[in-house]
């Protein structure tokens, strides 16, 4: 179908004025005086006051109302950060590190510093640290480590709204931290809906409204529904950059895949017409790089339009100032539990009401706007759910019973959710963990996540291990010693058994028995020597891939490397199992270098003057052949020891 809308020309001219007035507002304003306009900057007093009175207070407010840059600021004005961090959780990691990045520059201190954030893989944070932007899996990763996070005087659960699976459990934990803690206060900020459902989940806490300074929006829908959403927004937004209307364009697309495409045509279709006034296409969604990342935020030259196409990351977590057109496909991507292949798996469905009226609410923060949503006002009304149904209702739990039960929550049936996730999808996530051997029979947690990270040495799950043995046998293999530190005293036994076994072996084949004292390098070399077949190469902030397939490949959370802020580019694995995602379990970190030294049939350090082509073609003959005659050994392994 055509996308067919016609622009009130006066409509037009009033917004080409407005914009006009608002477009050097950032050039022009100093940092302070930005802050002082935001419209929470009219209620500090009042906002600090209803905090100092109350243990946990919801916080309402407009998108761009200054929620998540000017709260965690303010608490550290007025003194909070004297006695503990205040944190800052967030939904999405690209959110966490934007928003520390502009509020280190509005404090005026180097990110790191005063202000700083923690992500998965990356901890940007320092002994100076006073306000920390996190995601919200790692503060429930930190109670993991320190119940009570009493490192913290103040936490804000920001984007409250999103009810990302995570922060569902942290309401959970965080209420009871609450009552533990009488000196921690609990802000919970959302955007507008849902505040009477948290007020009262949390005891009828009090419920704070930033007034609002919003500019009327235009919705206009399409007259009849769209086969192709991406075709369909590329045409709107050069119809809307060719009419002369002056002010950004923001594209709303489910994920990465449609905005690359869409970024791409509209250059392509624009780069075709003669004299097209210039438009800066900026993408932005969770794995960019952050440098391009940052873009959005910046001003454009004069004269050029600055077009964005985001995920919902736009919808409330980003604020960019200056939008006034905003195209809405429709859709977004979800994670959904698929009993069919016993995994979650992110799909693209349909925007709830909730989402549709957020996205076009983006256009009039600056001045009046326009939402173009592709798609038709029945399907609005009739189609579309109200809210987005929870993560933790559609999602795979298995990492949450892991986690609750690490933390002793003994029946997970009873804890203390907001909208408790089915019952069966509980007892099946159970039941997936007992198969994995992370539960035992009795539904307890045998998993390292708690006790044992003690143990933990950052670069090695082996040495992990080894480090385990080393310090049972310090402790003359006591199996007191086992059950104070949650381990199974007869696993370790059987470690000892095989351990004298390899010994014996090596005597008679009169090997020497040398030991490598502390120098653990030489047996993660050695482990590589075994392993290097089973590589993985980091690619993105704390994912994977594998060295030879280049299929995605993830950390398990009970790995002594996860969540730890340190990453390394190489890594080999023991084994993978699918959950949720494709997991490695117990891995150990390497020199890409051993990987081309011990595996030289599948890996080599690129070479200059040989062509990259060429490169490419012999590497993948010497795998194919390897792997054939490893199918082999295999084999007459199989039939040797059914003999
Ligand atoms: P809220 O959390 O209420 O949605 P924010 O505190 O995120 O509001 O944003 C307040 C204002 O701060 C925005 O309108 C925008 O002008 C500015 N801002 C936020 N993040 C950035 C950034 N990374 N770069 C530039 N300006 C930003
Ligand atoms: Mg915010």
């Amino acid at each position: 179908g055509k996308v067919d809308y016609k622009a009130d020309q006066k409509f037009a001219d009033h917004m080409k004025e407005k914009s006009e007035a608002s477009s050097d507002f950032a050039k022009k304003k100093s940092l302070l005086e930005q802050r002082q306009y935001l419209p929470i900057f009219a209620v500090r007093q009042q906002l600090l006051n209803i905090i100092r009175d109350n243990s946990i207070v919801i916080v309402v407010g407009e998108t761009g109302s200054g929620k998540t840059t000017q709260l965690t600021q303010y608490l550290h004005e007025d003194g909070y950060t004297r006695y503990g961090m205040v944190g800052c959780t967030q939904p999405r990691r690209v959110a966490a590190m934007s928003v520390a990045k502009r509020v280190s520059e509005e404090i005026g201190s180097n990110l790191g510093e005063e202000v700083g954030y923690a992500i998965r893989f990356e901890d940007c944070t320092s002994e100076s640290t006073m306000i920390k932007y996190m995601t919200d899996g790692i503060l429930l990763r930190e109670s993991l480590r320190e119940s009570d996070l009493d490192h913290y005087s103040a936490v804000i659960m920001d984007e409250a709204h999103e009810r990302s699976l995570n922060t569902d459990v942290l309401f959970g934990l965080l209420r009871e931290v609450v009552s533990r803690r009488n000196d921690l206060k609990l802000i919970v900020t959302s955007a507008t809906m849902d505040s009477d459902k948290f007020a009262a989940f949390f005891g009828n806490v009090p419920i704070f409204h930033i007034p609002g300074r919003t500019f009327p929006v235009d919705i206009l829908f399409s007259k009849t529904p769209q086969e192709d959403y991406v075709e369909a927004a590329v045409k709107q937004a050069l119809q809307i950059h060719l009419s002369g209307m002056v002010g950004d364009i923001l594209i709303f697309m489910p994920g990465q895949e449609d905005i690359e495409v869409t970024s791409d045509q509209i250059v392509e279709r624009l780069g075709e017409l003669d004299n097209a006034p210039p438009l800066a296409v900026l993408p932005i969604y969770s794995q960019l790089p952050s440098d391009l990342q940052a873009k959005i935020f910046q001003k454009a030259p004069d004269g050029v339009r600055k077009c964005i196409v985001a995920t919902n990351i736009a919808e409330t977590s980003l604020t960019v100032d200056g939008i006034m057109f905003v195209v809405d496909s429709g859709y977004c991507k979800l994670k959904v539990f698929n009993p069919r292949i016993g995994m979650d798996a992110l799909q693209v469905y349909p925007i709830s009401q909730a989402n549709a009226n957020q996205r076009s609410g983006r256009a009039g923060r600056t001045g009046p706007g326009q939402c173009y949503r592709l798609y038709t006002q029945s399907a609005y009304k009739n189609e579309m759910l109200t809210t987005t149904i929870p993560e933790i209702q559609r999602t795979n739990l298995a990492n949450v019973v892991l986690l609750l039960k690490s933390l002793g929550v003994q029946d997970l049936l009873l804890f203390h959710f907001m909208d408790p996730p089915p019952e069966d999808n509980m007892l099946n996530s159970m039941y997936q963990l007992w198969i994995l051997g992370a539960l035992d029979n009795t539904g307890e947690s045998n998993c390292l996540c708690t006790c044992n990270k003690k143990f933990s040495v950052p670069e090695s799950d082996h040495l992990t291990y080894l480090n385990v043995y080393n310090q049972w046998k310090n402790n003359n293999y006591s199996s007191i010693w086992c059950n104070d530190h949650f381990i199974h005293t007869k696993a370790m036994r059987k470690v000892r058994e095989v351990r004298s076994q390899l010994k014996d072996i090596m005597v008679q084949q009169k090997m020497n028995l040398v030991s490598c004292g502390s120098d653990w390098d030489v047996i993660r070399k050695c482990i590589c020597a075994a392993y290097f077949h089973q590589a993985a190469k980091l690619k993105g902030i704390g994912e994977y891939v594998n060295v030879r397939t280049g299929m995605p490949c993830h950390l398990h959370p009970t790995s002594s490397l996860f969540g730890m802020g340190y990453t390394p580019d190489y890594i080999i694995y023991h084994e993978l199992v699918m959950t949720t995602k494709e997991y490695m379990q117990c891995v150990t970190a390497v020199d890409g270098e051993w990987l081309a030294e011990l595996g030289p049939m599948f890996y080599s350090v690129k070479q200059a003057g040989r062509s990259r082509q060429e490169n490419r073609r012999r590497a993948k003959d010497e795998i194919t052949n390897m792997e054939e005659e490893m199918a082999m050994a295999q084999e007459q392994l199989r039939t040797r020891r059914e003999e």
